[in-house]
């Protein structure tokens, strides 16, 4: 069976904790190698160390502060998130760091910009953890791509990648995130939309090896799970499409996307 990574699950979430060994189950049924989980913040950058803690080499922590979750006490949620990241000693998923990654990280305008220059502070300072840790970046980002654009042009060289997660939008939209340098595009339940443009528009654009799978659980399952919650085995879904997307077979996504998740994180799947 061919073995995929889920770049992206909130498995820590509350959604979860009735049954979340159960899930993780049918994820490594399903031929799920890894699962990233991605912090929101600081109560869900606690409980995800402890959960990573539960299944080393298999859940692997990111942590940072959602856009979502800036409000004006910003400053001190990410000192405190800091304060986490560096109790993690015991946490090795890679020679760099007891983190994956920063994130997710990111600015969103969609329901309100009420914290605008808050969220742009907060991005700021987690890119510039990233640099100093060296590490890739998990970004978030909803009807605010020229401001991202503009705030990531300033670190261009010294980044190290990363992966701007849950990419729904154009061509154009795709060809200008990607002139970052090793940054791939999230692409997960949203691709098996029945109105979802991605089918057409990433093949035209984006080379495979530009892209990582993800569910983003337990939001975005994909057809035929639509509106239900989402977890790590459902990525089947996504891989079947891409490939029917593609032109190619689904090992050759499953090949493409690994070695793209092992170049962006540092991890030897
Ligand atoms: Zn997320």
């Amino acid at each position: 069976m061919t073995h995929f990574v889920d770049t992206h699950a909130h498995i820590d979430g509350e959604e979860f904790d009735a049954d979340r060994e159960e899930v993780l189950k049918r994820a490594r049924e399903a031929g799920c190698k890894a699962i990233f989980l991605p912090a929101i913040d600081v109560a869900s950058s606690r409980r995800i160390l402890d959960v990573c803690r539960q299944h080393e080499a298999f859940l692997f922590p990111m942590l940072g502060l959602h856009p979502e979750e800036v409000r004006a006490d910003w400053q001190e949620q990410l000192n405190q998130i800091k304060r986490l990241a560096g109790d993690a000693p015991d946490l090795q998923p890679t020679a760099r760091s007891p983190l994956l990654a920063i994130g997710e990280v990111g600015l969103d305008y969609y329901w309100s910009r009420e914290f605008e220059h808050e969220q742009l502070l907060a991005l700021e300072q987690q890119v510039e953890w990233a640099i100093d840790m060296g590490l890739p970046l998990m970004i978030h980002c909803r009807k605010a791509q020229n401001e991202l654009v503009h705030l990531l042009r300033h670190y261009e060289r010294e980044l190290h990648g990363g992966v701007f997660h849950c990419f729904t939008g154009n061509a154009f939209e795709a060809a200008e995130l990607l002139q970052f340098k090793g940054f791939a595009l999230g692409i997960g339940g949203v691709l098996t939309f029945k109105k979802s443009h991605l089918p057409e528009v990433l093949p035209q654009t984006v080379p495979l090896s530009r892209l990582v799978l993800e569910t983003d659980a337990p939001y975005m399952a994909p057809v035929p799970h639509r509106g239900q919650r989402n977890e790590s085995a459902y990525v089947r879904q996504v891989i079947a499409r891409l490939a029917e997307a593609y032109a190619v077979s689904e090992a050759d996504v499953c090949a493409a996307t690994n070695e793209t998740v092992e170049r962006i994180f540092g991890v030897k799947l």
